[in-house]
């Protein structure tokens, strides 16, 4: 980890205060001489495009830019509802495709907006249907390079998951996370967040086709699922991921239902309670550990939100019922949170908790000291957690094949190697 409050920051206008605001990173961080740095500070700002995009605007927004090209005020809130639908339930690219809207006002639109989506810089396409994407998002200054954020989408015979970022970067230093490692930092606006979800669903061809009649558009989605599990902590970008969250689950529009999206957070316990109240996802906790000294170790945030509190904090969610469980995402690492004795405490710590766990294998990226638990000791660690009434994914048969190849790279030449696809796996299964 290179970045600390410290650190000036490098080709940037940007002060650690006003970077901090913009991150809306809640407190300042609280580092001890020698301790690695709870938080780092972000480093870069958003710069707008010189046409901004309607994508992630919530609908008032949407009319303030029609009463800027002159649509009367009876007019905007019926006008913006259609250009609502030709984005988010037909995936208009451009306006020129809105034929619905007059001719005259898809040309003023196209003088001041666009409707585009970050630009896809890469494609990797697996053997078993998994693929991720490479977006590049303006950056800050020109001397940095652009900014570039993971997509990543995973079909299954029941579902397919997209998982999807919130930052470029994490202002966490979690310490088997290879995004935790990376020094910008930027928080992604909500239409950027949104706007994966476009990109997926133009690569996937995900949209009704054009003769869909009324009413069926949605009938076969090949994106069912999201899980904020991508690059950055969702709750230190709460605003933006709100606003997004909200439109991805806007029933006149992309329409995925709010318990097919997980929000996954490191455990920022103030703003778990504003994500049951103002969002009303399903939540994942990543835990990974059970008693505070290595959770301070993994998880450094733990520092300032200790296990107790956050609990607290999932006891009190208040989306959270028997039929909405709350996901704990426990990393398996080999000979550091992986004993019998871990899975014991855990189980006991989720008492009392509708909770679900989700044991993920560990992905080591080049440079880190951790690796990924034996299968042994994931099937013995699962098995305690399934006979104490918590079923896991690693139990599934599917699972098992998920699991078989941890530990063995299948396939040089494979660009998303198996265990990467496998972590992936074992992230999105949230129910
Ligand atoms: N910042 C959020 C969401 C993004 S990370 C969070 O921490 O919850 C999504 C999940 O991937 C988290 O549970 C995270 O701990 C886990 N993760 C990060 N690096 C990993 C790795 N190398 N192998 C396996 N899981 C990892
Ligand atoms: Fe950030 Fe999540 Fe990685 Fe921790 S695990 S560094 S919170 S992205």
């Amino acid at each position: 980890m290179s970045c600390g409050m410290s650190e000036a920051p490098r080709n940037s206008s940007t002060g650690p205060t006003e970077a901090a605001a913009i991150a809306g990173v809640p407190h300042a961080s609280g580092t001890s001489a020698g301790d690695v740095p709870l938080e780092k500070t972000p480093l870069e700002t958003y710069v707008p495009p010189a046409k901004p995009s309607l994508i992630g605007l919530s609908r008032a927004q949407i009319s303030d830019h029609l009463a800027a090209i002159g649509v009367a005020p009876a007019q905007r809130r019926m006008r913006a509802q259609q250009l609502w639908h030709w984005m988010y339930v037909r995936g208009a690219r451009t306006f020129g495709e809105m034929t619905s809207v007059s001719k005259d006002m898809r040309a003023e639109l196209e003088k001041h907006v666009t409707v585009d989506r970050p630009e896809v810089v890469a494609e990797q396409i697996s053997n078993d249907g998994t693929r991720k994407w490479l977006l590049r998002l303006p950056s800050g200054n020109n001397l940095e390079k652009p900014h570039e954020v993971e997509c990543v989408y995973i079909p299954e015979t029941d579902r397919g998951t997209l998982c999807v970022s919130s930052q470029v970067g994490c202002t966490l230093n979690c310490s088997f996370c290879h995004t935790g490692t990376q020094r910008l930092v930027r928080n992604l606006t909500a239409g950027e967040i949104v706007g994966q979800v476009m990109v997926a669903r133009d690569r996937l061809n995900d949209w009704p086709s054009a003769s869909s009649p009324p009413g069926e558009e949605k009938t076969h989605r090949l994106v069912t699922n999201i899980v904020m599990m991508g690059m950055g902590e969702p709750l230190y970008n709460f605003d933006a991921v709100r606003d997004a969250l909200l439109i991805v689950a806007d029933n006149e529009g992309i329409g995925i239902s709010k318990r097919r999206i997980t929000l996954s957070t490191s455990g920022v316990v103030p703003n778990i309670v504003r994500t049951g109240e103002e969002i009303g996802v399903m939540l994942a906790i990543s835990l990974h550990a059970v008693r505070d000294e290595l959770r301070n170790e993994l998880v450094p945030l733990n520092r300032k939100y200790p296990i107790a509190e956050l609990m607290q904090a999932c006891r009190d969610y208040p989306a959270a019922s028997n039929a909405k469980r709350i996901t704990f995402e426990y990393v398996m690492l080999k000979g550091v949170n992986d004993s019998l004795d871990d899975a014991k405490r855990l189980v006991k710590l989720l008492k009392g908790i509708h909770a679900k766990i989700n044991l993920i294998p560990f992905n080591p990226w080049p440079g880190t000291h951790y690796e990924c638990s034996d299968w042994d000791q994931i099937e013995k660690f699962s098995e305690y957690i399934f006979n104490a009434g918590y079923s896991s994914p690693v139990r599934t048969p599917r699972g098992r094949d998920i699991l078989a190849a941890c530990g063995q790279l299948k396939s040089e030449t494979e660009k998303l190697s198996a265990r990467e696809r496998q972590a992936l796996r074992a992230m999105a299964m949230t129910d």
